[in-house]
């Protein structure tokens, strides 16, 4: 494998304390090295900022949710075409790129893991064949767990040793990496009759467990199994005004576990439910100083059209009634629901110019950036391109101020962005939030930083005034010691790993869940894990256990 040098750049990499420090980094057989020989590769990096590759720690690129995106707006393909190359397979772009197209466009963008955050287990398969064929980026995948009849059924026993070695299970049955929750109980009910849970007492019904259970039951089993990442929570009530209750019901039910909570904007919300919301960012921000064992990205509004699609099949119901346009509803048996419905973000609108005010108050506002990443939660509040703009938002007080005089002033009159929030991002705090923390809290301990024996993933910019094209075309990226975008074109394919999690199980839990499969699943037990090599392997296995 070539050996390089990066020479003569400003190198940001937060989790070792180096913050703008010019010196040199060497990259040999995929690892960050001490030194390299004479014969290395050497990148005059001079006048470039050098950080480890992106981590997104929360996004959807795979499955069949993301692929029912793909069919439902077929325009997109249209407009957006990418040809077959000597070295690159053709694809379409949008806001829901085909698998190829995603893997390189992520690469351009200086990103090189990427978390698709909501797999039904029973879909593994597919989302494992869909990341398969996403290249260049490491992929990993969190497995939906908050609706799953069979499940419920072991919380209703109270047996929480079983609920553990049932998650352990799941893990190992599907190739995933975490457990997700979404809207717990809600999709169930939602199922059931159009109906939702309301608040974490609600029961949910033929079942005889509330969301608070599921919660406890499920964030408990994960933190004892001590899985490299915390369970991955999003909230119930998410979009309703006065929201904010549950989301710090939710936080204080899970209190003393490690917990990551997705999209923290889309859950900040005062005001009564039918009515308009406003902004509580600031209080759930106070509660998050307080409580170190949890951390949340963003998910930033950005302005313009993007995709909503999410296991809160409820939701998406809602979604559909505001706009009338397209919708796609799918449950999936026993397990969790799906829906999808286009959406446009506009700066004139009250509600969306608040959730976009929300948004950058979470991220200006709060005092550490290793608690609070960056997401725009793609494509649901923007696409993954988008990045670069939000980054210019922290960055450049000027280039903000521009973007809130379009905005609703109703409502941005209602966030704290008129208080004289000066507040600018450095380089260093744009480093955390897009790689140094996702690598951290996802428990990636080789990735998001350039230590010695740090996977060989670097991303190269080109200092300039204007963050947005600074971020937006990387003047190199390496993946895995390999040069893979140079002057903005990809210039050497990479398949990327898939990144699992393991952890010990009790295998005698298979003569519990058997039985349950049977009563409840289209699919029989003995053919529900997925155990084509194709699929699994190779993969990085991450190992349970705290550090
Ligand atoms: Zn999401």
């Amino acid at each position: 494998m070539t050996a390089i040098r990066i020479t003569g750049g400003a190198v940001h990499d937060p989790a070792n304390d180096i913050d703008g420090e010019i010196r040199d980094v060497c990259l040999q057989d995929g690892k960050v090295v001490a030194d390299v020989g004479p014969d290395a590769r050497r990148i005059d990096a001079r006048g470039m900022v050098v950080m480890p590759g992106g981590v997104d720690i929360h996004a959807h690129i795979a499955g069949p949710k993301v692929n029912a995106a793909r069919k439902l707006s077929p325009e997109e393909r249209r407009d957006d075409p990418l040809e077959r190359t000597e070295l690159l397979r053709s694809g379409t772009g949008g806001l829901v790129p085909s698998t190829f197209a995603t893997g390189y466009r992520y690469s351009l963008l200086g990103y090189t893991t990427v978390v698709e955050a909501a797999v039904p287990p029973l879909a593994a398969r597919h989302a494992l064949a869909e990341l398969r064929d996403t290249p260049m980026i490491d992929k990993l995948f969190l497995i939906l767990m908050g609706n799953n009849q069979v499940l419920f059924e072991l919380i209703r026993l109270s047996e929480p040793e079983r609920v553990k070695d049932a998650v352990a299970w799941w893990l190992e049955a599907t190739g995933g990496y975490g457990v997700k929750l979404v809207n717990p109980g809600g999709v169930e009910r939602w199922k059931q009759d159009n109906g939702n849970v309301h608040a974490l007492d609600d029961p949910v019904a033929g079942f005889d467990v509330t969301p608070r259970q599921v919660l406890e039951a499920i964030g408990g089993a994960v933190d004892e199994l001590g899985l490299p990442h915390p369970v991955h929570v999003h909230a119930n009530n998410l979009g309703v005004p006065g929201n904010a209750d549950t989301t710090l019901d939710t936080m204080r039910t899970l209190s003393g576990r490690q917990a990551h909570f997705a999209h923290l904007q889309f859950h900040c919300y005062g005001g009564e439910p039918g009515g308009l919301p406003r902004s509580r960012a600031p209080e759930l921000l106070d509660y998050l100083r307080e409580h170190p064992e949890l951390t949340a990205d963003v998910g930033q509004v950005m302005f313009g059209p993007a995709v909503t699609m999410t296991a809160d099949a409820p939701v998406s119901a809602v979604l559909r009634d505001l706009g009338h346009g397209k919708w796609l509803n799918h449950d999936t048996e026993v397990e969790t629901g799906c829906g999808i419905v286009p959406f446009t973000y506009r700066a004139g609108n009250y509600v969306h110019a608040l959730q976009w005010g929300i948004g950058l108050e979470l991220f200006l506002l709060g005092r550490d950036p290793w608690q609070v990443m960056l997401s725009t939660d793609h494509p649901n509040g923007g696409s993954f391109l988008s990045y670069p703009k939000l980054i210019a938002l922290l960055m450049d007080r000027a280039f903000r101020d521009e973007e809130i005089a379009r905005a609703n002033q109703r409502a941005i009159r209602r966030t704290a962005l008129l208080d004289g929030l000066d507040r600018e991002y450095t380089l260093n705090e744009i480093a955390i939030i897009t790689r140094a923390g996702p690598a951290r809290r996802l428990g990636l301990r080789d990735k998001g930083h350039l230590g010695i024996g740090a996977d060989a993933d670097v991303t190269i910019y080109v200092d300039r005034a204007d963050r947005e094209e600074m971020f937006a075309t990387p003047r190199y990226v390496i993946k895995a010691g390999q040069v893979a975008v140079e002057e903005g074109e990809l210039r050497r394919p990479d398949d990327g790993l898939l990144l699992s999690s393991r952890a010990a199980f009790d295998p005698e839990v298979s003569r519990v869940l058997e039985p349950l499969f049977g009563d409840r699943y289209t699919v029989a037990f003995e053919h529900y894990p997925v155990r084509d090599p194709a699929l699994r392997e190779p993969a990085r296995i991450v190992e349970a256990g705290r550090p």
